[in-house]
C-alpha cells in the first residue's frame, strides 16, 4: 500500500508518490462555485512531463501552485497539451486560460489539444475572440514569442490518440446524459496506469479501461443526499453521473490498486461522508476522495 493512503473510510493520501508516473488533482469542482474547489482537471505527469485531463477555471493557477508545492512538470510554460473529456463548460472554461496564459510566461510551443468532436470548432471561436490580445501582445511593445499563442486542435475518437517516449493515451467512450460524444482516457507510462473516466454514469466501459489499473480517477455523487433531490435533477444525475453506491459496484470489478474520487457532487455531505458511502456499498480496496492538489 502507498504511503499516505489507508483503506479506512477517512483516507487522504497527501504524500507525493515516489513512482516515475503520478497524478495530481489540480481541480476537484463541478459547476458549484466552491471557492476550495477549483474547475475540474487532473495532470497526469510521467517522466516529468505533464498531461492534462480536463481544463475547469482556475486550471493555470493550480498548476502554478502545484509547482511551488515542488511539481517543476507544472510550470505553466510547460503545460503544452491537454485531453479533453467533453465540450461541458465546467471543462472547458478554463481553455482560454491553457492557450494564452502559458504563452505570456514563456511558452513557445502551441498548445496541443485533444478532444471529442467539436473541440476544435471551440478553440477556433476562443482564438478568434482573442484576436485583438493576441496582436496586441506580438506587435506591441510587450515582449512575446510568436508561437506560443497558437492551438494544435485534434478531434478524437476512441482507441489510441497520443503517443510518445513516455505514454501511450487512449480514449474510450464514455455514456453522459444527452452528450453524444464524450471521453475517458487511460494513460500508460512511467510503470503504471493511470484511467480518468470524465464525467459518465457507471459504464462498463470504464471497468475495461482500467481492469487492474494503478489509479483510476473517477467522478461521483452521494447516494445518501441524492435521495433529496429534486425529481427532475434525480433524473438528470442518473443518466449523467455515478453514485457512491454505483462506483462500489464498479470499483470492484474494475480492481484499481487506488480508486480517487473527483468531481464530487456532496450535495451537503463531506468527504467522509462519500467514503463511508462507498465502505457501506461493500467496496473494499484502498480509496480516497480527492482534494485540490492532492497526488495519487
Ligand atoms: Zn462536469
Ligand atoms: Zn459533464
Amino acid at each position: 500500500m502507498a504511503a499516505g493512503v489507508s483503506t479506512g473510510p477517512v483516507a487522504v493520501a497527501q504524500e507525493p508518490s515516489p513512482a516515475s508516473a503520478f497524478v495530481v488533482v489540480l481541480g476537484t469542482g463541478t459547476p458549484n462555485a466552491d471557492p476550495d474547489r477549483s474547475g475540474p482537471s487532473v495532470a497526469v505527469v510521467v517522466n516529468g512531463s505533464v498531461y492534462l485531463v480536463d481544463a475547469g477555471p482556475g486550471i493555470v493557477r493550480r498548476a502554478a501552485a502545484a509547482e511551488r508545492a515542488g511539481v517543476g512538470a507544472l510550470a505553466p510554460k510547460r503545460l503544452e497539451r491537454v485531453f479533453i473529456t467533453h465540450l461541458h463548460s465546467d471543462h472547458t472554461v478554463g481553455l482560454p486560460d491553457l492557450m494564452l496564459s502559458p504563452w505570456t510566461l514563456e511558452r513557445t510551443v502551441p498548445l496541443a489539444v485533444y478532444g471529442p468532436r467539436g473541440v476544435a470548432r471551440m478553440t477556433e471561436h476562443l482564438q478568434a475572440a482573442y484576436t485583438e490580445d493576441i496582436r496586441n501582445r506580438i506587435d506591441g511593445a510587450e515582449p512575446a514569442n510568436t508561437t506560443g499563442w497558437a492551438v494544435q486542435a485534434h478531434e478524437v475518437d476512441t482507441g489510441v490518440v497520443y503517443r510518445d517516449s513516455n505514454v501511450v493515451v487512449r480514449a474510450f467512450a464514455v455514456p453522459h446524459g444527452d452528450w453524444r460524444y464524450s471521453l475517458g482516457y487511460r494513460f500508460d507510462g512511467g510503470g503504471r496506469s493511470i484511467v480518468v473516466s470524465g464525467d459518465t454514469r457507471a459504464s462498463d466501459a470504464v471497468v475495461r479501461a482500467c481492469n487492474g489499473c494503478d489509479v483510476l480517477v473517477h467522478e461521483v455523487f452521494s447516494a445518501e443526499r441524492f435521495k433529496v433531490r429534486e425529481p427532475e435533477w434525480q433524473r438528470y444525475h442518473a443518466a449523467a453521473h455515478t453514485s457512491t453506491t454505483e462506483l462500489a459496484t464498479l470499483a470492484a470489478r474494475a480492481r484499481p490498486k487506488l480508486l480517487v474520487l473527483y468531481h464530487q457532487l456532496y450535495w451537503g455531505t463531506d468527504d467522509d461522508g462519500l467514503l463511508r458511502e462507498i465502505r457501506a456499498a461493500g467496496y473494499q480496496g484502498p480509496v480516497v476522495s480527492a482534494r485540490d492538489l492532492g497526488r495519487y
